[in-house]
Parts: C-alpha cells; sequence; structure tokens
C-alpha cells in the first residue's frame, strides 16, 4: 500500500508538515524546573465546585516555579455545547483570581503565541498530524457506506459513526478488524468517490499483556497495559477526539504537567501509545480524585446536582473569592491550616504548595469547614475590605440593603469596624448574607426586637433602669464610666453589681448588673446577645439611643 497516496486521498486540503507547525509553536525559553500547566475545560456545563481543584493546582504550580499557566477551550463537541459556559468559565477563573498567563480571553479573543486556545479552531493543525499518521502506515481510514448510514438514520448518525469502536460486537469483532485494517487504496478511493465520511483510527501495536511502568505524580506508581484498541483520532467531520487533541495541544503548547480529572486515568495507555507514535514528549501527569462528601456514614462522590456542587452558587451566598480559596487550599494541601495560623498576614498564595501534600483519594467536601475558613478570612480583613465585599455582593442580590450601606459609608464602616482588630477579631460572617441580620438594629427602618425581657424581672424596674439610664447617659463616657453607671442603677434598685456575692446568695437581690444590662442591650438591640455594647451605642448616636430606651418602656 503506498501510504503517502492514500494521505493525500485522505487530506488533499492540508498542504503543511508537522515540521513547518512546530516551527510555528517554538519551544519555550523558561527557567530551569519551570513547569508549565493548563486547564482545559469543555464548555460543556458550568463551573463546578471540583474544577477549581486542578485549576488551582495548575496555577499554583506554574506560578511557584515561574512558568506559564494557560487556558485552552476543548470545544470539539458542538453537540454538547452550552450557551454562556465559555464565558461562565472565563469569568469565574477571573472571580476566584486564577490568572492564566495565555489562553482564550472573552469575546473570542485570545493572548498568547501559541494559540489558537480554542479547539475549534485548530482543524488544520490536527489534520496535519493526523495525514502524517496515515503517511507512516500508523493510522487508517474507516469508512461507513450508505447502507450504514442507513441504518444509523433512526438514531444519531454522527455520534454513532464517532462512538462505535472495536468493542461494540464482539463476536464479529476480530474479522471486523482485519477487513477494515486491511482497506487497500482502491477501496478507499471508491468510498472517498461515493463521498462517504470515514473516521480516522489509530493502527494499534499494543499488547494488552505487556504492562508499562508509570508513575503519576499523585497516585504514585502505576502499571498501564498496552492499549491495542483502534481508537479514532479524527471523527467523521475532521474534528479530533479528545486522545488526539491532547497529544497534539500539550506537545505544541509545550505543557510539561498535565493536570486533569481521574477519570481520565483508563485513557492514559492511548495517550502514551500516541505520544509514542507521533514522536513527542510525554508531559507528567496528576490524576486528581474526585471530591466526595459524607452521606450518611459513606462516602460519596459529590456529583453535579449535589449542594455546593455550583461555583455560582457560592457567589449567590455571599462567599468571598478569598474565602472560597482559602478553602480550596485547605482541601488540597493537608498542612495549610497550620501554615494558615502561623501566617495570619499572609495571602494565600505565599503558601508553598506541594504535590507531595496532595492526598490520593478525594478530598472530603463540608459546608461546616467552609464556613469555618470563611469566618476566619473574612476576620481577617479590614472593615474597608469587608465593605467592599458586602457591597459588591449587595449590589447583586439584596438592593436594598445595598443602597443602606453606601447611604451613609462611614457609618456602615464603624459598625464593621466593631471588634474587628486586635488579638481575636470577631467572627460573625461566613457570607456576606449574613451581614445584614448582623446590622439590622443599626438601620431603625429594618430594626426589630427579636428577644423580650424575662417575665420574672418587675416591669416596674425594668421601665425605671430605661429612665434611669437615659437620664444620665452621656455619650463621652468611656467604657468604665458608662459601666459605673449601669453598675449604680442597679444598685439603685436592688439588683447587686458584686457577681460573688449574688452567686453565694441568689434569692437575696432581685438580680445583678448582668440582668440590668440585659434589659438595657434587649431595649437597645432587641437581642439578648450582641457585641461590645458600650460601643454600638456610641456607634448609633445619643439620639437614637433614648428613642430606642423610650420606645422600649411603652411597650413593656
Ligand atoms: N476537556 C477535558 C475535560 O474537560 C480536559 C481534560 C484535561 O485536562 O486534559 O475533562
Amino acid at each position: 500500500m503506498d501510504y503517502n497516496k492514500l494521505a493525500e486521498l485522505l487530506f488533499p486540503h492540508i498542504k503543511g508538515t508537522p515540521e513547518q507547525i512546530e516551527e510555528r509553536f517554538p519551544k519555550r525559553e523558561l527557567p530551569e524546573g519551570a513547569k508549565v500547566t493548563r486547564i482545559a475545560p469543555s464548555p460543556t456545563g458550568f463551573m463546578h465546585f471540583g474544577t477549581l481543584f486542578p485549576a488551582r493546582i495548575a496555577e499554583r504550580l506554574a506560578h511557584q516555579s515561574g512558568g506559564v499557566f494557560y487556558l485552552r477551550i476543548e470545544d470539539t463537541d458542538s453537540k454538547r455545547e452550552v450557551k454562556g459556559a465559555e464565558k461562565d468559565i472565563i469569568e469565574t477563573l477571573a472571580y476566584y483570581q486564577i490568572h492564566f498567563d495565555e489562553g482564550a480571553l472573552a469575546d473570542e479573543k485570545e493572548f498568547g503565541i501559541y494559540g489558537p486556545y480554542r479547539q475549534s479552531q485548530r482543524g488544520e493543525i490536527y489534520q496535519t498530524y493526523a495525514k502524517q499518521l496515515v503517511r507512516e502506515g500508523r493510522a487508517y481510514p474507516c469508512f461507513t457506506t450508505e447502507e450504514e448510514l442507513e441504518a444509523l438514520h433512526a438514531t444519531d448518525k454522527k455520534a454513532e459513526i464517532k462512538n462505535r469502536d472495536w468493542h461494540n460486537n464482539p463476536d464479529t469483532e476480530k474479522e471486523n478488524i482485519k477487513k477494515l485494517r486491511d482497506i487497500t487504496y482502491e477501496e478507499a478511493e471508491e468510498q472517498v468517490k461515493k463521498g462517504n465520511p470515514f473516521v480516522l483510527r489509530i493502527l494499534s501495536d499494543g499488547d494488552p499483556e505487556k504492562k508499562t511502568p508509570f508513575t503519576d505524580l499523585i497516585k504514585g506508581k502505576l502499571e498501564v497495559p498496552e492499549n491495542d484498541e483502534d481508537f479514532v483520532l479524527l471523527k467523521s467531520d475532521g474534528i479530533p477526539t479528545y486522545h488526539f487533541a491532547h497529544a497534539v495541544d500539550d506537545h505544541l503548547m509545550g505543557t510539561t504537567h498535565v493536570i486533569r480529572g481521574e477519570e481520565w486515568l483508563p485513557s492514559l495507555a492511548k495517550h502514551i501509545q500516541l505520544f509514542r507514535y507521533l514522536n513527542f514528549k510525554l508531559p507528567k501527569y496528576m490524576h486528581i480524585a474526585q471530591l466526595m462528601k459524607m452521606e450518611g456514614n459513606s462516602k460519596k462522590k459529590l456529583s453535579k446536582r449535589d449542594n455546593g456542587a455550583a461555583v455560582s452558587d457560592y457567589r449567590e451566598n455571599g462567599y468571598p473569592p478569598v474565602s472560597v480559596n482559602e478553602y480550596v487550599m485547605t482541601l488540597l494541601n493537608s498542612n495549610f491550616e497550620e501554615w494558615r495560623m502561623a501566617n495570619p498576614e499572609k495571602p494565600y498564595t505565599e503558601f508553598p504548595f506541594s504535590i507531595k501534600k496532595m492526598s490520593t483519594s478525594g478530598a472530603l467536601f463540608d459546608f461546616d469547614k467552609l464556613n469555618d475558613v470563611s469566618k476566619n478570612a473574612i476576620s481577617r480583613m479590614t472593615a474597608d475590605e469587608v465593605y467592599e465585599g458586602v457591597i459588591e455582593w449587595a449590589n447583586e442580590y439584596d438592593k436594598d440593603f445595598a443602597e443602606k450601606l453606601s447611604a451613609d459609608e462611614e457609618y456602615a464602616k464603624k459598625i464593621l469596624s466593631i471588634g474587628r482588630y486586635g488579638k481575636k477579631p470577631r467572627k460573625d460572617f461566613a457570607v456576606w448574607k449574613d451581614v445584614k441580620p448582623y446590622m439590622s438594629y443599626f438601620y431603625d427602618d429594618i430594626f426589630e426586637r427579636e428577644a423580650e425581657i424575662d417575665g420574672r424581672f418587675e416591669k416596674a424596674d425594668v421601665k425605671a433602669v430605661f429612665e434611669k439610664f437615659a437620664e444620665s447617659y452621656n455619650e463621652n463616657d468611656d467604657n468604665n464610666a458608662w459601666f459605673e453607671k449601669i453598675k449604680n442603677i442597679s444598685e439603685s434598685l436592688g439588683y447587686t453589681s458584686d457577681m460573688k456575692a449574688y452567686k453565694q446568695n441568689p434569692d437575696g437581690f432581685k438580680g445583678n448588673v448582668g440582668d440590668v444590662s440585659g434589659f438595657i442591650r434587649i431595649a437597645i438591640t432587641g437581642r439578648v446577645n450582641s457585641p461590645d455594647l458600650h460601643e454600638i451605642m456610641r456607634i448609633l448616636g445619643k439620639e437614637r439611643v433614648l428613642v430606642r430606651l423610650k420606645n422600649a418602656a411603652e411597650a413593656l
């Protein structure tokens, strides 16, 4: 068989050679040890929480080593493509500050010299390598005849041509393979003349009895049986399969480390073979286990429909991107939290991420942990940062609240400063959604009394507390002077300020100073618990404090 002739017959429109393509993709000039990584999502759905994992790992490994991280859109399956998915990928990466150095940008644009970064625009490149494989007798066309097409008509033609593989029909498999592999030039020519479509298959030389040793950077040492399947390289429309596009693209784009989901592990044998056929250096691989969740007492894979799976939910619920990023880091490296405690001020990007510290089984997704991490992350922010985060979220999801906040920015920031600085900052918020209920008593129109004063206290006493406190209230009092007044009011009404004495003889008093400040707290904030009451009152201002006391007295 004259393979050159066959190659011309199948790919008459391809004039260039692999050598010419290689020239368009020069070897990257990078420092020793620099890693080139990528994220290569298919725009077939919206970003999944799990996708942040390989993306973050790839980004960290590249940037920690002075290398390059890029985004390639794997849009070879137009049928499964979801409108808006590509935009979502690009926006989500930006939102979570997973910055890439090259790749697809919004509005069909891109950046970098190793493009196109959308596989749908690289048809000629793949076909050039495909033609070369045919020339070398390493790949052959497999035609679908008119009759077969007819038979497939009821179903989905293209999908069937693409998916039909040798294992569909074990009885006739051997015969078929032989017949199809031994296609003659004349047979192929006849089919081409009839206009019958073909897929291009690899002519596999593998023997599954033989095993290739292989080291995955996460899974460790593996033995991969050789591939013996004549898998499809190009579909009938000339578009490559994932396997073929992966080999060609990661070679040309200079990827040193392929970080991808473990669902690709079974395809590894195909990729090893393909890189060998194409004379490409095999990159290093990391196959990441799927995220897990607890269901009762057992671990289950976190599915796309599970709560927490859609990345967009995090934004909607008001998790700041930094919280999600910190949480991803805790899931990726078991020593991140320890590092975080020792380095509370540093950005998480300074953490020395290490492949060795990754768990080989799936990380466990857990909302409680996420909330905890988020509370800590928010507690480390300045009031200005919190304000920016909340207002950005509220502008999108709670317009009324956004208006309230921006009507008096200074006031809002004072509220957000309460208990913020110092050794043990308050941890009131896990999500921006928590801020409104937390702040509500600072705004008269949404203030609601949520707690009532315990009925065991005499109303007259409570009323007297409110009146006396209002009379003596001076907003310039410091914390001590302020509390001194509450103590005095307590004593004057038969409530002790001596906690020790109270404990020894609770029946000897109407109550204690804690009860009295509790009355005031409920009057002012409507709640049993609140941050520092003295500070709250200073922020509210005297006028509001007096009105609240008066209203509370009237409501008794
Ligand atoms: N497009 C593939 C996917 O979305 C990419 C896998 C890879 O990173 O190589 O699963």
